[in-house]
């Protein structure tokens, strides 16, 4: 151990990656890790960790799948790369398979990542009320604490004031309005009633700024790295019929939410007769093995961008958005979610395992437990009473003991005010039942011992 200690210490010295997002401290060394299988991964030093985040919570079918490992390396023996100015087959394929999967036809456009099939919803629906006879409609509305990526767009979308004071000014026309928050809401009433007002303030903010200066609203099912938020179902139901009203369209970010976290292929089927104008899509849907981006439109929407003889298509393009490995990759990995029944197993077992942890609800550091299928999130306290967020040191102390125990949980950043206090628990859908107790018995003996 010693002699690899000093192996390290000595690459650490000279090592010229960039790690971003914690504040730098010579004396923290990030954890390396070099191999892992199922929901499980090792570091260099041979310690092994259960990965209770699934990578940044992506990796929905856990470590070291063959079957998606030979989608890749076949496709790329096939045809190693092909842009989509023209067309390939996994790509066809996948969007086909997208739109079967959505409920209704859209037409999807492949990208790289989440924040890219983020920019990519706001330009087509800048450009679709441009060609709609609605050129003033620009503005984009997201909910406080939400994430929608780094670029610049996403980033402006992104309304964590922490992530974007830095790099002000943010895109002019992204506006934030407050999210579904029951635990810490300003309105009264019922959880229900509370996040039906910040319904009424979405919609009180489209008419204050001009239905025709709203292109869209974007939103995720469940606020996931801003907080683990699970508002009631009719708040969703409500947001989508506001939308239509004012013809503003909604854009459903499923990044984290889509190919079964939630225990429905995507978050908002949890909702009635949603069915989003546009979805974006990234993370699950290749479940980390390679990266990919999806921004899919309603059939109505991909209408506006192909009338013959005119000028109107969408002029963007990606040099390796919808790579043909990655298209491969997403294809293997949706037949694995169908063919092992991961949507159910998710529901199933978020049910009748995971919510375990929502007993810690009597612990006097736990305000609140929010868990939907594999998402949970735990809001840490210092009382109950003023719900004061426990400190960042004890929110620390708490991730690294898990740690200690072979665990990897992970908190919400940066998203004061409001503090860094809400634990996240997201581990791969594929986990074992052996693994969500060692979960569930971790952080339950963690959380006791504060
Ligand atoms: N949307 C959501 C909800 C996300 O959680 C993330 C990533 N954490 C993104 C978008 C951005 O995705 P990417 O990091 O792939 O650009």
């Amino acid at each position: 151990k010693a002699e690899v200690e000093m192996k390290r210490g000595a690459e650490e010295k000279k090592s010229h990656l960039w790690n971003a997002m914690h504040k730098y401290n010579p004396n923290v060394k990030p954890t390396v890790a070099v191999s892992g299988e199922g929901s499980w991964f090792k570091d260099e030093e041979g310690n092994a960790y259960l990965d209770g985040v699934s990578g940044l919570w992506c990796l929905n079918l856990g470590y070291g799948r063959q079957e998606i490992v030979d989608a890749a390396a076949e496709q790329m023996m096939k045809l190693a790369y092909f842009p989509l100015t023209m067309n390939h087959q996994p790509a066809i394929q996948l969007a086909n398979k997208l739109s079967e999967l959505l409920g209704a036809a859209y037409q999807t456009f492949f990208s790289n990542g989440g924040s890219e099939a983020n920019e990519t919803a706001f330009k087509i629906a800048r450009q679709y009320h441009q060609q709609t006879g609605n050129p003033g409609k620009y503005k984009f509305i997201s909910r406080y604490r939400a994430y929608h990526g780094s670029t610049l767009g996403a980033m402006s979308a992104t309304a964590q004031a922490n992530r974007r004071f830095k790099y002000d000014p943010s895109a002019p026309g992204f506006l934030h309005v407050a999210p579904p928050y029951s635990y810490r809401s300003l309105f009264s009433g019922t959880s229900e009633e509370k996040d039906m007002r910040a319904a009424d303030e979405l919609e009180e903010m489209i008419r204050w700024e001009g239905e025709e200066t709203v292109a869209a609203v974007i939103m995720e099912p469940f606020i996931s790295g801003g907080g683990v938020i699970i508002p009631s179902m009719k708040y969703i139901e409500r947001v989508s019929e506001i939308c239509r009203k004012y013809h503003v369209l909604l854009i459903m970010d499923e990044v984290v939410s889509g190919f079964g976290r939630t225990g429905e292929m995507f978050g908002f089927k949890h909702a009635n007769g949603i069915q989003p104008d546009i979805v974006t899509m990234a993370k699950g849907l290749t479940s980390g093995y390679l990266p990919l981006g999806a921004t899919s439109v309603k059939a109505e929407i991909y209408e506006v961008f192909k009338q013959e003889g005119k000028d109107n298509h969408f002029r963007h393009v990606s040099t390796y958005g919808g790579h043909p490995a990655a298209c491969a990759v997403g294809l293997k990995n949706i037949e694995i979610i169908e063919k092992e029944k991961i949507v159910d197993r998710v529901r199933q077992l978020g049910h009748s395992r995971l919510s375990e942890l929502r007993n810690l609800q009597e612990h006097k550091h736990v305000g609140e437990v929010r868990q939907v299928g594999f998402l949970l999130g735990m809001e840490m306290v210092e009382d109950k009473s003023t719900k004061e967020p426990l400190s960042d040191s004890k929110m620390n102390e708490v991730v690294g003991a898990c740690k200690q125990k072979g665990l990897i949980i992970g908190k919400n950043g940066d998203t004061v005010p409001g503090g860094n206090n809400i634990l996240i628990i997201a581990p791969p859908l594929s986990s074992t039942e052996e693994d969500l107790d060692f979960i569930i018995e971790t952080v339950k003996s963690v959380i006791r011992s504060i």
